[in-house]
């Protein structure tokens, strides 16, 4: 190849993508080597830039296989080329990544890949049995890292000097560990041991047989600790369940076969195995003890995502209950002295290791439509901070703080947003903690600097007031947007629609609208501007305020009292068992008489939660916001096929058929099935009068997460030449809301800030 010169070309390659801290230039090296060209690969601002020489054939096909055979964590989205003038250097080289601006983003944390499996499983490899062993391919990312650029100095791993074993795999550009900055062996990586039981000897042994024995092990994993006993002991589970205290939410489980527990289809497969090894709810098919998922017809299983978790099922050799180590609704633990001192009265014992977790990572949660489409529930470990792709260019540097519970903010700039993992409830101070720690990490991470702060129009959202002080202190546009508008714009960046009149279906549980109302069932029309609202539910007085969202039974009451007025007793009889005792029904009454702390909102949570209670589903109280709305999902289910719906969706008409149907027997799982048609049937109907063919609908809101309805509401959508969409890259719940409000605040930024 060397004496040719005459027929080679040059070509100046960009590849713009996930494309840094994946492998990618080594991966190009090794390309143009086996194609015989000669230049330069490196990582810049904008990705990955490659100068190639050689012949037209061999060009052609390094620009197909960048694409075909990219690494396995890379994303591309897109191959630039143009010519480059010039002579060929000699060879093929890796260049620095070069200073100043340039600098390599941060990807997400992944699952341990194949290679490094089969490595800790083999006898003869020196990480035979090494729960840190990771690759370019797999580990650690953004939970270990504190600056960029994503070098070893800036990450957990800085404490760790690589042995001259790893070192050698570090610098050598065929190897798959070349410039991976976590790696580690046995010789110079992170230790494991077990604190708060017996004896030595190996710790997983040693946690895997207490495990065996009922007991409750914390477990410090890749972005926090979690809970770990044996899943089908029923006993451990209770004891679990009853140490964490007050919690009904569902447990999650990590199993090295779901397939013993759960239904799992060829999507939700590939979900599982995946990189980013999320839970994945999945239909449940065999027994399991009660307390693992009250209420639920599916359970949240994940596969083992680092060697430690794959040592110790192995060890276990069964499912293990792996739920967030934290107490009550906390964030999860991260910190080795923290866990012994929070969750002391927790676990009988802690597997610990000495790898600093810096960034709390929660996993991530997917449920499956019933398309078999996978809808993000909770977005965190192994998706953040991997950007999303708008269906925008050069939108100006905006700080979206989202709202306050599932809280999660976000970065846009350019036509890309990168949202933050979930973080929590604000409303925990050590949440507020976290997500004030993130969004300082983000910034220096992405080298960010917003010339814009988004922020939702409910000035009580301490998210809000956060926003407001970052304004004042940098000098940024404050921009505030309305919660409802942008849940449907987050919805309509998810599946990159663009600027345009569409609809939007909002249902979730309360959020500011116009004029100070209370939101959470609407329908809105319009586009990333501005949308107006054009139908929804009725407004219902929440009785008592905030307590409404404690106590089902105060919606079942403003319902029947709103449909029926003061005499509703009449028609109540049927569910007279699920309220409370006279004195506080008769203080509600008078409540809602004088009307004070009952506040107005068309919350569709609420009216779930109402008809919940209709049907005596946790009607006195709930432990966490949805609690009752899935228990009437579980129980409308099997039956969602099949029933006719109720008329008109919500009011008399729905309750009066509703209490007829419950004073005649009828079984719970028909009459909340018949609840969630009519209700879709209602809200259909609704969109389809604003709307005309082929016109867009959003589905957003927390409500949307309710897999019974959006199926519902889909099919009736379509029926009506309307193009419902769903959620896909970020949760329907609030979790998104910091897309939507980034890009209206944004677009309209736009104009004034060029
Ligand atoms: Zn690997
Ligand atoms: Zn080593
Ligand atoms: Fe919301």
């Amino acid at each position: 190849m060397g004496g040719a010169t005459l027929a080679l070309e040059g070509r100046r390659i960009r590849v713009r993508g996930l494309v840094q801290g994946v492998g990618f230039r080594p991966f190009v090296w090794r390309l143009a080597r086996d194609l015989g060209l000669a230049g330069d690969v490196r990582n810049d601002g904008e990705g990955v830039l490659i100068a190639a020489w050689g012949g037209g054939a061999a060009l052609d096909a390094l620009e197909a296989r960048l694409r075909a055979e990219a690494p396995p964590l890379a994303r591309v989205a897109s191959v630039e080329v143009a010519v480059l003038n010039g002579s060929a250097p000699q060879g093929f080289c890796i260049a620095d990544s070069g200073g100043g601006e340039a600098h390599t983003a941060i990807p997400p944390d992944a699952a341990t890949c194949p290679a490094c499996l089969a490595e800790v499983q083999d006898l003869a490899e020196r990480r035979h049995g090494y729960a840190f062993a990771n690759c370019t391919h797999c580990g650690p990312r953004l939970s270990i890292a504190h600056a960029i650029p994503w070098d070893r100095p800036n990450t957990a791993m800085a404490t760790f000097p690589l042995c001259p074993a790893c070192r050698a795999e570090y610098d050598d550009p065929a190897d798959r560990r070349f410039h991976a900055q976590p790696i580690a062996c046995p010789v110079c990586g992170p230790r494991l041991w077990l604190e708060g039981a017996e004896g030595g000897g190996d710790p997983i042994a040693a946690t895997a047989a207490l495990l065996r024995e009922g007991a409750i092990v914390a477990i410090k994993g890749l972005g926090g600790f979690h809970l770990a006993c044996d899943a089908l002991n029923a006993d451990a589970v209770a004891e679990l369940r009853r140490r964490k205290a007050r919690d009904a939410k569902p447990f999650a489980l990590m199993a090295a076969c779901p397939e013993a527990l759960c239904e799992v289809s060829e999507a939700a497969r590939v979900l599982l195995e995946s990189a980013a090894a999320p839970i994945v709810l999945l239909p449940r098919r065999a027994p399991v003890p009660a307390a693992l998922a009250p209420d639920q017809d599916h359970l949240g299983v994940m596969l083992p995502a680092t060697p430690l978790h794959h040592l110790l099922l192995e060890a276990f050799g069964g499912p293990l209950v792996m739920t967030s180590g934290n107490r009550s609704d906390e964030p999860q633990v991260i910190d080795n002295e923290e866990a012994r001192e929070r969750l002391g009265a927790i676990a009988d014992a802690f597997l610990m290791h000495d790898r600093p977790i810096l960034n709390r990572l929660d996993d991530s949660v997917l449920a499956l439509d019933e398309a078999q489409a996978p809808m993000p529930l909770r977005r965190a470990r192994g998706f953040a901070p991997a950007p999303i792709t708008l269906p925008f260019a050069d939108l100006p540097a905006t700080l979206a703080m989202g709202g306050e519970l599932k809280a999660t903010f976000a970065l846009i700039g350019g036509g890309e947003a990168i949202v933050s993992q979930h973080i929590g409830d604000l409303e925990q101070a050590s949440a507020l903690d976290d997500y004030r720690a993130m969004i300082e990490l983000y910034r220096r991470l992405f080298t960010f600097t917003p010339k814009i702060v988004a922020v939702d129009a409910h000035a009580g959202y301490l998210s809000t007031q956060l926003g407001e002080a970052l304004a004042r202190e940098s000098g940024a546009r404050l921009i505030r947007v309305a919660h409802h508008h942008a849940h449907m714009a987050a919805c309509l960046a998810d599946n990159g629609v663009g600027e345009g009149e569409h609809l939007g279906l909002l249902l979730d549980g309360l959020g500011l609208g116009e004029e100070g109302a209370l939101w959470g069932g609407e329908i809105l029309a319009g586009g990333y501007r501005a949308a107006r609202r054009v139908g929804g539910l009725a407004a219902v007085p929440l009785i008592g305020g905030v307590a409404a969202m404690r106590e089902p039974w105060r919606n079942l009451l403003a319902h029947l009292r709103h449909a029926f007025g003061r005499d509703w007793r009449a028609q109540a009889q049927p569910v007279l068992a699920h309220l409370p005792d006279p004195a506080r029904l008769k203080l509600a009454e008078a409540m809602l008489e004088s009307g004070t702390h009952c506040p107005p909102c068309s919350s569709a949570g609420r009216l779930f939660d109402a008809v919940a209670a209709a049907l005596g589903l946790h009607p006195a109280r709930i432990s966490h916001e949805g609690q009752a709305a899935m228990a009437l999902e579980t129980l409308a289910r099997p039956f969602a096929d099949q029933e006719a719906p109720y008329p008109l969706g919500y009011g008399a008409p729905l309750w009066r058929t509703l209490l007829a149907d419950l004073a005649a027997g009828v079984e719970p799982g028909r009459i909340a099935a018949r609840f969630h048609l009519g209700l879709a049937e209602a809200l259909a109907q609704q969109a389809a009068r604003h709307g005309t063919r082929g016109q867009v609908v959003a589905l957003s809101g927390g409500v949307m997460q309710n897999r019974v309805l959006l199926a519902a509401l889909r099919a009736r959508l379509r029926a009506r030449g309307l193009v419902p969409l769903a959620h896909r890259q970020v949760p329907a719940n609030d979790g998104g809301l910091a897309l939507g409000q980034g890009i209206v605040a944004a677009l309209k930024g736009r104009k004034t800030c060029n």
